[in-house]
């Protein structure tokens, strides 16, 4: 195991406290006057993979050309400030196409999160919490996201503590929870969380979970988090409420977080179709259950802070 020289975890500037109040103050704003304060930024359309669970297959062969240049996102980021909010996740398409946008984020905000398939490295002055995807083992990973997909990952991350490995559970690999648990103390990267395959409003898909599988999932997560505490990057509650799935009359996550394409065109979580009632997004479990509940602070303090 390569060991790692990074200097994560970030620190905010200034004392946690200040931090602290920071994020009270905005959420504060936000109870009482409806000023959202997080968001989640497309910040490319562009990807280097083509994974049979992607929940954006439809985004065609878009180009480089066709997105903002570096100095527009800076005046982007400069009035998203303006406008109150401190807490971004940036998504796509991949995101480590444009580390330019992801180290101009760095630079402007308080909580800077992003999600990467792995397979190209974002620079290490990106010092901010990475989810990174992998679907289990090597086979089963190569069949979800493409040969050389697994080792392309390990490659680029392996010791990094920014790297949080983040799964995708489907009916095809609902019962790598456990062997995930080995990979990631063999990677040595910070932990682990996982979401779970969700389907589009009447999609027909092998890939989707039955309640039995989903019964089955929230146990085996239960059993690994009781026995990895501290790489298990989800509590009780956000296991609960991410294999519950049904969400469609209430989530934080949909009400409470700017949703933006990369026009700036306002979207919904995942695609506009997506089946709000079978959910297994990992961003809504920590909003739900985390973001805006104090018993979660002490994992919603591991989540950015590692
Ligand atoms: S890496 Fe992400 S955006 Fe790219 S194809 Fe896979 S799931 Fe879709
Ligand atoms: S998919 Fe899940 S997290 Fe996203 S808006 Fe729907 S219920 Fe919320």
């Amino acid at each position: 195991m390569v060991q790692s020289s990074r200097i994560y975890p970030f620190r905010p500037e200034g004392s946690l406290l200040r931090h602290g109040f920071q994020l009270f103050w905005a959420s504060l704003k936000e109870g009482l006057f409806g000023r959202r304060y997080k968001m989640a930024i497309d910040i490319t359309d562009r990807c280097t993979n083509h994974c049979r669970h992607c929940s954006n297959r439809e985004r065609g062969d878009a180009r480089q050309e066709e997105e903002p240049t570096p100095e527009q996102w800076e005046e982007r980021f400069d009035g998203y400030r303006r406008r109150g909010i401190i807490s971004v996740i940036m998504v796509g398409g991949e995101p480590a196409l444009r580390p330019d946008v992801l180290l101009a984020a760095h630079r402007r905000f308080l909580h800077v999160t992003t999600i990467t398939n792995g397979q190209i490295k974002i620079p290490e002055s990106f010092q901010r919490r990475i989810y990174v995807s992998l679907d289990g083992p090597e086979e089963i990973t190569g069949r979800l996201r493409g040969r050389g997909a697994f080792r392309r990952v390990l490659a680029n991350y392996e010791g990094d503590r920014r790297a949080v490995l983040n799964c995708v559970l489907t009916a095809e690999n609902h019962q790598v929870v456990g062997t995930m648990m080995e990979i990631v103390r063999e990677m040595g990267v910070a932990g682990v969380s996982f979401n779970l395959y969700g389907p589009n409003i009447g999609e027909q898909s092998p890939l989707i979970l039955s309640r039995e599988q989903r019964r089955e999932i929230e146990q085996q997560m239960l059993e690994a988090r009781s026995k990895h505490r501290s790489l298990f990057f989800m509590n009780r509650r956000m296991i609960r409420w991410l294999c519950d799935g049904r969400h469609a009359d209430r989530c934080l996550w949909r009400s409470r977080t700017v949703h933006q394409d990369l026009r700036e065109t306002p979207r919904k979580c995942y695609s506009d179709t997506f089946d709000c009632d079978q959910c297994g997004c990992h961003s809504g479990a920590v909003t739900c259950t985390g973001l805006n509940n104090l018993l979660s602070l002490p994992m919603f303090l591991r989540l950015f802070f590692g």
